[in-house]
């Protein structure tokens, strides 16, 4: 009897979330997210660095279910985030809403059931459907550069004399080690609903709109809206720092955020970085938007190639406000060669 009940709990651990299977690479020690509770029911999910996650999560929790807004870097991190967000609450996961298509906010979707609509822009559709988002650069570039990260942590947990700091080392390894694990188990899968430019869900009380309000980050961001709690979640059109540009319109993604700024909200829960309330932030983003397309832009009228316009571009005037992503002039050579790109195509996708 003992021996069938344990059989039991084990089996309903392995396929609890979900229904599914257990994904590789889901070990950790401790928790691997923080739910940050920003309104009754509406929670932002941050990694604590247990395990790799990248990108944060939005929890909404409605009256009898839950919508997920993004869902991470890999089949295992959604895993756990399913397996985690049990601590806050017991009801179904029905809903996951893509804000776009980048690895780290959609490599996730995989983990849901057939019973789950994912809901994104045609766009995130689009690139993640036949894995196309996997020959994107962005995602190239980082699986291609986990075995280096992983053999680099290895040699530092090695020759690190302090105690703590090898621990805190040991804590990195093990979750780059399940990361390409992970990723090796992964299977791009798209929204099965998608829209153009808005839709709404109305659960109980509770409104939430998914707009899509430009091109931005990439040609298919969409925010989520829940105007009664005013509250936005902005992917990665608008994080706590700088967005990558790898994908963007970098010339349109202004005008993208003076969209934004009609909408009635007072907290914004970002892609990376935390919640925020200061939406001067998005004025102080805007600004280096503009800027950085018009430097770059110079540098290309001027015949420099992108590599170096990547070097000489200087955005340091905005560094007060940016002070993690700028600390001298240059900026990423993916954002450069993404603008030249951007110019050389105009008018076209
Ligand atoms: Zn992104």
């Amino acid at each position: 009897m003992a021996r069938f009940a344990l059989a039991l709990i084990t089996g309903l651990a392995l396929f609890g979330v979900a229904g599914l299977q257990q994904p590789a690479g889901t070990g950790h020690a401790g928790k691997a997210f923080r739910f940050n509770k920003v309104k009754e029911g509406v929670y932002h999910a941050v990694g604590t660095g247990a395990l790799t996650v990248v990108g944060n999560s939005s929890i909404i929790v409605n009256d009898n279910d839950v919508i997920v807004v993004d869902d991470h870097v890999s089949p295992a991190a959604a895993w756990v985030l399913l397996d985690e967000l049990k601590a806050i609450t017991n009801k179904p996961v029905r809903t996951v809403i893509n804000t776009h298509f980048h690895y780290d906010h959609a490599h996730g979707n995989q983990v849901f059931g057939p019973d789950v609509e994912i809901i994104g822009h045609e766009f995130t559709r689009e690139m993640l459907i036949g894995g196309k988002s996997l020959q994107m650069p962005l995602y190239k570039n980082y699986r291609d550069g986990l075995p280096a990260q992983i053999e680099n942590l290895k040699k530092r947990v090695a020759a690190e004399p302090d105690a703590a700091r090898k621990a805190a080392l040991q804590t990195q390894l093990q979750a780059a080690e399940s990361n390409k694990e992970s990723q090796e188990e992964l299977k791009p899968t798209p929204p099965n609903v998608t829209l153009q430019t808005r839709m709404t869900l109305h659960r109980g009380d509770r409104e939430i709109q998914i707009r899509f309000l430009g091109r931005a980050h990439t040609a298919g961001d969409v925010v989520v809206y829940l105007p009664k709690e005013k509250v936005v979640i902005t992917g990665d059109m608008l994080t706590s720092g700088l967005s990558n540009m790898s994908d963007a319109f970098v010339n349109e993604w202004p005008g993208t955020l003076d969209e934004l700024k009609k909408l009635d909200f007072d907290t914004v829960l970002p892609g990376h970085g935390d919640a925020f309330t200061d939406k001067a932030k998005i004025d102080y983003f805007q600004a280096y938007l503009r800027d950085v397309w018009t430097e770059v832009s110079r540098l290309k009228q001027q015949g420099v190639s992108a590599e170096d316009a990547a070097k000489r571009a200087d955005l340091t005037k905005h560094k007060d406000h940016f002070p993690n992503n700028i600390q001298g002039p240059g900026i990423p050579p993916i954002a450069a060669t993404r603008i030249y790109e951007v110019i050389d195509t105009a008018g076209r996708r």
